[in-house]
C-alpha cells in the first residue's frame, strides 16, 4: 500500500510540475506577444510618420509654386487691386511654407526617435531570451510528460499486482482522508500526519513492525528505521 501511495504521490507531483511549466510558458508567451505588439505599433507609426513627411514635402512644393506664380504675375497686372491680391497670394504661400517646414521638422524629429526605439537592442535581446526560455520549458515539459507516462504505467502494473483487498482498502482510505493515507511515525513518537503523541504501547507495536491507524487522524502509521 505504501508503494501504491508513494507512486501516486509522485504522479501528483509530476502533474503539478507540468501544470507549473505550462503556467510559466503562458506567462512568457503573453510577455512575448506584448513586446511584439509594441514593435508592431512602432513599425506602423514609423510608416505613418514617413507618409506624413512625404505629404508635407509635397505641400511645401505646392506652396512654393504658388509663390512663384504670384511673383511671375506681379509685373503683368495693371490694376492696383490685382497687384494687392497677388501680394496677398504670395504672402499666403510663404506663410504656408513656414508652417509646413515647422511641422516637417517636428515630424523628422519624431521619426528619428521612433527609429532609435526600433533599433533598441534591449527589446530584441529580451525577445531572444524569452524564446530561449520557451524552448527550455518545452524540453522540460516533454521530459515531465514522459516521466508521467512511465509512472502511470508502473502504477497500473502495481495495481494489477496488488491484492484486491489491499487495493480496496487503499481506495477507501484515500476517499476518506486524501493522500497520504500512510505515514511514518516521526522521531518524537508522534503521528507524522497530525502530530499526535502516540501511546507508548502503540508505539512499541509500531517499532515491532505493525501498521496501525492513528487514534487521532486515522491514517495508517508505521515505523521507519532512521
Ligand atoms: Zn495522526
Amino acid at each position: 500500500m505504501l508503494q501504491l501511495q508513494n507512486l501516486e504521490l509522485e504522479i501528483l507531483r509530476v502533474k503539478k510540475v507540468i501544470k507549473r511549466l505550462q503556467e510559466q510558458a503562458q506567462t512568457l508567451l503573453r510577455e512575448k506577444e506584448e513586446i511584439e505588439g509594441k514593435r508592431q505599433t512602432l513599425r506602423e507609426r514609423i510608416e505613418e510618420v514617413k507618409e506624413k513627411i512625404k505629404e508635407h514635402l509635397r505641400g511645401i512644393e505646392e506652396c512654393k509654386q504658388r509663390v512663384k506664380r504670384a511673383e511671375e504675375n506681379l509685373p503683368l497686372v495693371k490694376k492696383a487691386e490685382e497687384y494687392k491680391a497677388l501680394l496677398r497670394e504670395k504672402a499666403k504661400g510663404e506663410d504656408c511654407i513656414i508652417k509646413l517646414k515647422d511641422n516637417l521638422r517636428k515630424l523628422e524629429e519624431e521619426l528619428k526617435s521612433l527609429e532609435n526605439s526600433q533599433k533598441d537592442r534591449g527589446l530584441i535581446k529580451k525577445l531572444e531570451e524569452i524564446q530561449e526560455e520557451l524552448s527550455d520549458l518545452e524540453y522540460s515539459q516533454s521530459k515531465a510528460y514522459k516521466k508521467l507516462e512511465e509512472l502511470e504505467k508502473s502504477f497500473e502494473i502495481m495495481k494489477e499486482n496488488t491484492e484486491q483487498k489491499v487495493w480496496q482498502e487503499y481506495l477507501r482510505l484515500k476517499e476518506r482522508y486524501g493522500l497520504p493515507v500512510m505515514i511514518s511515525v516521526d522521531t518524537f513518537g508522534t503521528c507524522g500526519n497530525c502530530g499526535t503523541k502516540l501511546p507508548s504501547a502503540l508505539y512499541s507495536r509500531l517499532v515491532g513492525g505493525e501498521v496501525i491507524p492513528c487514534p487521532s487522524c486515522g491514517r495508517l502509521i508505521y515505523y521507519e528505521e532512521a
